[in-house]
């Protein structure tokens, strides 16, 4: 279960010693709330929605919304709302997510060049993962390497998930058959994805 919803929080509260009040028509009672309403996950804000406030007057106690305020007052109000900024931590969920998708963009990248090295210099005993068809994976893993040929031998399971392979990549599950590949037809297994991760130990 998700749990999110919003939740308002103060920003701060500026007192005006310029203009009335337009109930007590006292000067300088004047006081300017302002809230930023935040969208949260699980308590963690993601981010503000809206900034709202209100006025009061500290004398006659008369607290107004904006649409509610006279001309001079509401004036004054936006004049200070301008001033008012959303504090950072309120969008910490957006900052989280942005930095995560970043580390797994860098991460992914990362893992793309170290594959790529490693089908350009094969090693015996390098496991590539490969694609069958639907929601099927298997390993082949090297055997042998000649100039032109790659040995392979083939895992005799096949796993219906990508996160499968830690299972039956084990020793046991290589029989004694290998197989010849071109280093060309390798290759473009690779480009074509349908080997898409190489292990090597
Ligand atoms: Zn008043």
């Amino acid at each position: 279960m998700i749990i999110y919803g919003t939740k308002p929080v103060h920003l701060k509260t500026v007192e005006n010693k310029i203009i009335k009040c337009a109930n007590c028509e006292k000067q300088g009672q004047m006081a300017f709330s302002y809230f930023s309403s935040h969208f949260h996950v699980f308590w963690i804000p993601v981010f503000p929605y809206t900034r709202k406030g209100f006025s009061s007057c500290t004398n006659c106690g008369e607290e107004l919304k904006p649409k509610r305020m006279p001309e001079h007052i509401r004036r004054a109000y936006k004049e200070t709302k301008k001033d008012t900024k959303l504090p950072i931590w309120q969008f910490s969920g957006l900052i989280l997510v942005t930095v995560l998708i970043g580390f797994l963009i860098y991460q992914s990248k990362a893992d793309d060049a170290t594959y790529a090295e490693y089908m350009t210099s094969p090693r015996s005993g390098d496991v590539y993962r490969y694609k069958l068809g639907y929601d099927e994976y298997s390993t082949l893993k090297i055997a042998e390497i000649t100039e032109d040929s790659i040995y392979l031998i083939p895992n005799e399971y096949v796993t219906n998930k990508r996160s499968g392979i830690s299972e039956i990549d084990t020793d046991a599950n290589y029989g004694q058959l290998m197989y010849g590949y071109s280093r060309d037809e390798i290759e473009r297994m690779f480009k074509d994805e349908e080997i898409y991760q190489i292990d090597r130990e």
